[in-house]
């Protein structure tokens, strides 16, 4: 199980610092950095620590268990986001 960013992320960035294991993206070496639209959260490293949670804004980022029923697709999107890429 992992953390998930779902729809109401700004993408103001102040997740992808605090996470320990650099699990959040695009960060600012990405290509994608300049337009992304919301941030998305690796599954496969993600380690369930919640820090990112609590520096949320918005309170965009759930539990993968706690997304709401509107949301729970986010769950694969996030998934998707990383495909591909090898990390
Ligand atoms: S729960 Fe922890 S490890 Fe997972 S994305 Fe948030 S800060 Fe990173
Ligand atoms: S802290 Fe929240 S709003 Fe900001 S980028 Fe992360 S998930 Fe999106």
């Amino acid at each position: 199980m992992a953390h998930v960013i779902a729809a109401p992320c700004v993408a103001d960035y102040s997740c992808v610092e605090i996470c320990p294991v650099n699990c959040i993206s695009p960060r600012a070496a990405d290509r994608d950095f300049d337009d992304a639209e919301q941030l998305y959260i690796n599954p496969d490293v993600c380690i369930d620590c919640g820090a990112c949670v609590e520096v949320c804004p918005v309170l965009a980022i759930f539990e993968a268990d706690c997304l709401p029923e509107k949301w729970r697709h986010y769950a694969q999107v996030n998934r998707e986001h990383f495909l591909g890429k090898g990390e």
